[in-house]
């Protein structure tokens, strides 16, 4: 097949790159290094059967050639990055996912939405199924990466039933591994680049909040496997193994080494309470659960960022 993967440069559009190449595939990459990684292209461009496309898919633009598959996941994913770049992220997922849509029509391409937990908001309903609507503050700092991804949701089904475009939308719940960017600024890399650096762990709020982590072999065998099926309606994927913060601080520090303390800091505006995926469908559908702990995740992912720290100097970017 040749795929489309927007987001190639970024972490999770990176990872998929090299599945699908892996796979025998042909991968066209495309991504405009808003967020994504130089590193991650140049890992990709060395691979037979890749090529890149520089561009914002905002803009629209014309793939030649025949597609097969179009997975749209060019976004800012990082609350940090959303809250700079809110028009961009608004841009992405609106303007993005229907030039998308109109690709994948024009090709006859099965279309894949990267979607989110965060289409459920600060869950009332716990853990979260697909069939919960959801709890989203359209007006709130994180409305802009909410609402853009709940507009790509229904703009993805409109195709399906109105064009007859072959879709599938993945909800992807809090992933990590090799690739994120030191910097990104979510809690799995801020926490490992402070511990690895001594520096405090930045727990916000109490740290009684919860998330329910994936490591992103899981996420993409998860993400791969619903490409491959039938099912249009959304799916879950993601770990429903749920800690709070600061379990997942305290596990980081050991990891780490132990050097570093905890320092608590403003609980961001609308942060969720809880999050864990209820995975029943991607079980039944797509024979799917994660098989790494999140204790063995951190342990295959802390290399990574360790040798951006001691050979870049990297640092965390938790928010001030
Ligand atoms: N968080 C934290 N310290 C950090 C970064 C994040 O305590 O340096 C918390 C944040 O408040 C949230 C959770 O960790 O409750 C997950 O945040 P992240 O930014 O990774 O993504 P989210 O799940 O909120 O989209």
């Amino acid at each position: 097949m040749r795929i489309l993967i927007t987001g190639a440069a970024g972490f999770l559009g990176s990872h998929l790159a090299d599945r699908f190449l892996d796979d025998g595939h042909e991968v066209i990459g495309l991504d405009n290094f808003i967020t994504g990684s130089r590193e991650n292209v140049e890992l990709l461009r060395r691979r037979d059967g890749f090529a890149f496309i520089e561009h914002d898919i905002s803009v629209p633009i014309d793939i030649p050639g025949p597609l097969d598959g179009i997975l749209h996941f060019a976004s800012p994913a990082s609350p940090v990055d959303y809250l700079e770049i809110p028009i961009q992220t608004l841009k992405v997922g609106s303007l993005g996912t229907h030039h998308c849509l109109g690709i994948a029509l024009r090709k006859s391409a099965r279309f894949l939405l990267a979607s989110t937990s965060e289409v459920y908001g600060d869950p009332q309903l716990h853990p979260q199924p697909e069939s919960y609507w959801g709890h989203v503050n359209p007006v709130g700092p994180r409305g802009c990466y909410d609402e853009a991804k709940r507009f790509a949701e229904a703009m993805t089904m409109a195709y399906h039933r109105h064009h007859g475009v072959d879709t599938r939308i993945v909800r992807i719940f809090n992933t990590y591994g090799p690739r994120m960017r030191p910097g990104d600024g979510r809690v799995v890399s801020n926490f490992i680049v402070q511990g690895l650096r001594g520096d405090d762990l930045t727990v916000y709020g109490d740290g009684s909040q919860t998330r329910s982590f994936c490591f992103v072999s899981d996420e993409v065998d998860g993400i791969v496997r619903l490409f491959h099926s039938d099912e249009v309606e959304p799916v879950n994927v993601g770990n429903p193994t749920e800690f709070t913060i600061l379990e997942l601080a305290e596990l980081v520090v050991a990891e780490t080494g132990g050097r570093s303390t905890i320092a608590h800091r403003d609980l961001p505006v609308d942060d969720p309470k809880v999050r864990r995926p209820d995975i029943s469908r991607a079980r039944e559908l797509l024979g799917w659960q994660p098989r790494v702990a999140l204790e063995e995740g951190l342990q295959r992912t802390i290399p990574w960022f360790r040798d951006k720290v001691t050979h870049g100097g990297a640092q965390a970017r938790p928010l001030t």
